[in-house]
């Protein structure tokens, strides 16, 4: 008995798995036997009782037997065989589309068939199409006595294949062979955990007196330990990530620098507190040999920008090159001013890049950033295409990084790499990330939070109000104006075109024009070009223009202390994250500031509570844990569609209990066994764990 049987035997040693089937067991990522044992269920059909035909339910599943009264093949539309069977409390047809000669002959008037499927009510009465079923020998042939397991299929594998297969692996589990235990056995015991054996036998096939529901909600015990498993391994494959790039190497950036106090002395204002500490914290990163990776949490207008100026100044004064990109090119160009209107007085050059700077320009850009001309970058993620050559870059600066991926990070951090240096990573996010998530989602990173905001801040005052209420707003919107206050006005719609968007802000931005002559309205959205943006951006920042209608393009990073009102049209249709950044853009001078939220009827139950949540708090750490309960992790870091940190049985949320255990989990194994962790992040990461490797 090899401890690990399971994990070095292929697949092909089991019964009818030749090439051909092996090759369609890898596209489910199944190699080897434990593969099999860890692909898993994710629910369960009940076979363990007849159901009568007279008590099913449209939609419902179920398993159930009759005789035979007729089997026929019927051509409307489509030919199809047609068997009915009834059973003393109703009749049902078996209706089958693809179908053999001998399958209509097995149908014999009298015979006993048992099927398991969906009900469908047609206008012939009840139906299941093309049900697994089975001609018995007799009535009173045994029934399962377990649920069965319903697991990820795909082209050309079927349940059935998968449940043979995963029955020959269980009969080889705890009889023959065990399956390596890989979680510190006495700290799982002492937390009455069952062992993974049982805990597998029971997930592949629970017993007919289980409790169905906490299966399907997969809070069962043995589910849970599962999950716990899973959680482990994928914390230590952060933990992996990390402590990898922890032991490369960096420039050491020293903390004394002339530049960063020059700038300091350059500012009107002094750094809060927050600002003063997180700054500290960078200091100690920056002067390691190995690179700093680290998340800084702030929320809009804590003053990220400048704790991320501070770290470049010191970087530049060391020799090296610095680069900041942010997500999208209106942010970038923000961050882009800043730097110019900072640095260029000490003498530095800030080089610009984006996706839409092309020709000469372009090449201008790109030289001065390759001859080092340009202490500073900063773009859009155009600055990672292969054309762009850094010249002793020693710090990446990422704005706004949940929409950036952990294969993005890496994918950028390669970029800088120069004869063995790393450079150092500062991230900064405006979404706080709820607490459960940075633990999971964001174990390869130090975080700091900037929590406080500069003094003379006053809080937003929400207001939600139904979009009838329109012209009543555009008053309010006359009533401001005159107080010589400014006005973001912001439309949105479900489509992500930007194209209707832009329409839909063109159209309200004529509408407004009507309404208020007297007042200076301007529109601004994406489809502008870069020079026309920033131009009105300009006019609105020197008050000359009062009312801003605008896209989402707004959403991030723009800065007018004046302006105090923020009216949202459609609000239900945003995330929370992205309604609490939209109305970062106001309360951020001294006079009171509102944001009215004009939505539109009828409202779904979660869009009202959301509203709620926007008119009860400012708070954004608070914001994002509801926005994470409501819409759930893959939604609120940005990785859905990346499929990153999607599981296989563990759920963020439903296991949040879990998470500090599976924390505990992890460190007590590096440090013991860091051999066995190996093994833990290859059983349930497989290649998946090689995004470390970018
Ligand atoms: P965010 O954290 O949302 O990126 P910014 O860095 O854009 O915030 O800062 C918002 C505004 O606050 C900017 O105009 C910035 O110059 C200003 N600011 C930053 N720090 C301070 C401070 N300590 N005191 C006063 N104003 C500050
Ligand atoms: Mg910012």
């Amino acid at each position: 008995m090899t401890p690990d049987f399971f994990a070095t035997t292929p697949v092909t040693q089991l019964k009818g798995v030749g090439a051909a089937q092996a090759e369609k067991l890898a596209r489910l990522g199944i190699h080897n036997l434990q593969d099999i044992l860890f692909h898993l269920p994710f629910r369960y059909q009940d076979r363990t009782r007849l159901v009568p035909i007279g008590s099913t339910r449209e939609g419902s599943e179920g398993l159930i037997q009759g005789r035979v009264l007729m089997a026929d093949i019927v051509v409307r539309k489509r030919r199809s065989l047609i068997c009915r069977i009834e059973d003393g409390t109703g009749q049902l047809n078996l209706r089958f589309f693809h179908f053999s000669a001998s399958q209509k002959t097995q149908f014999q008037t009298g015979a006993i068939v048992r099927c398991y499927g969906e009900i469908r009510l047609t206008g012939f009465g009840k139906e299941m199409a093309h049900p697994e079923y089975r001609v018995l020998s007799g009535a009173d042939e045994p029934i399962e006595a377990q649920l069965t397991a319903v697991y990820p299929a795909t082209e050309g594998i079927q349940q059935p294949t998968l449940r043979k297969l995963s029955d020959q692996v269980l009969k080889l589990l705890g009889k023959a062979q065990s399956v390596a235990e890989l979680l510190p056995v006495e700290a799982m015991h002492a937390a009455q955990w069952p062992t993974l054996t049982e805990a597998l036998h029971y997930v592949h096939r629970p017993p007919a007196e289980a409790p169905v529901q906490a299966l399907l909600d997969g809070s069962h015990k043995a589910q849970q330990r599962l999950a716990l498993e899973e959680l482990t391994a994928h914390h230590l494959s952060l933990l992996k990530l990390r402590k990898r790039v922890k032991e490369q190497c960096a420039q050491v950036i020293p903390a004394q620098s002339t530049l960063e106090q020059s700038l300091l002395a350059s500012l009107a204002f002094t750094p809060t507190a927050a600002q003063q500490r997180v700054h500290q914290e960078l200091c100690r990163d920056l002067q390691q040999s190995h690179p700093m990776l680290r998340l800084v949490q702030g929320d809009v207008g804590s003053g990220k920008t400048l704790v991320a100026a501070r770290a470049a100044a010191m970087t530049i004064d060391a020799g090296y090159q610095v680069v900041m990109m942010a997500p999208t090119e209106i942010l970038a160009e923000q961050h882009y001013h800043a730097f110019v209107e900072w640095f260029e007085p000490l003498g530095l050059t800030v080089a610009w890049l984006s996706g839409k700077l092309k020709g000469k320009k372009r090449n201008e850009q790109l030289a001065l950033i390759q001859s080092g001309t340009a202490q500073m970058v900063v773009g859009t993620h155009a600055l990672f295409q292969d054309e762009v050559d850094y010249r002793d870059l020693a710090l990446v600066i990422i704005d706004e990084q949940h929409r950036f991926g952990v294969h993005q990070r890496m994918a950028l951090k390669q970029k800088g790499q120069s004869e063995g240096m790393i450079p150092h990573q500062l991230i900064m996010t405006a979404t706080p990330i709820p607490r459960t998530l940075a633990m999971s989602a964001y174990a390869d990173l130090d975080t700091s939070v900037i929590d406080e905001l500069p003094p003379g801040r006053t809080p937003v005052k929400t207001v939600v109000l139904e979009s009838q209420r329109r012209l009543d707003v555009v008053d309010r919107v006359r009533h401001a104006c005159l107080q010589g206050r400014q006005v973001y006005w912001v439309c949105t719609l479900i489509e992500e075109s930007e194209v209707l968007q832009c329409q839909a802000a063109e159209d309200t931005a004529e509408q407004l024009k009507k309404f208020l002559p007297e007042i200076e309205i301007e529109l601004v959205h994406g489809r502008l070009k870069p020079a026309q943006k920033a131009d009105i951006m300009d006019r609105f920042k020197r008050e000359e223009i009062q009312v801003l209608v605008a896209t989402t393009v707004i959403e991030v990073g723009v800065n007018v202390p004046n302006a105090s009102v923020m009216i949202i049209e459609n609000p239900e249709r945003l995330g929370l994250a992205q309604l609490h950044q939209l109305r970062g853009r106001v309360g951020r001078g001294t006079t009171e500031s509102f944001c009215l939220l004009l939505y539109q009827k009828p409202l779904s139950k979660m869009g009202r509570e959301r509203l709620e949540v926007m008119r009860e708090t400012n708070d954004g750490f608070v914001i994002a844990e509801k926005d994470l309960h409501l819409r759930g992790p893959g939604e609120v870091l940005g990785t859905r569609q990346t499929g990153e940190m999607s599981f296989r049985i563990a759920d963020l949320l439903r296991d949040e209990t879990l998470l500090e255990e599976s924390k505990q989990m992890a460190a007590l194994l590096l440090e013991r066994d860091p051999a066995r962790s190996e093994r833990l992040i290859q059983r349930w990461l497989g290649n998946a764990a090689q995004y470390g490797e970018v």
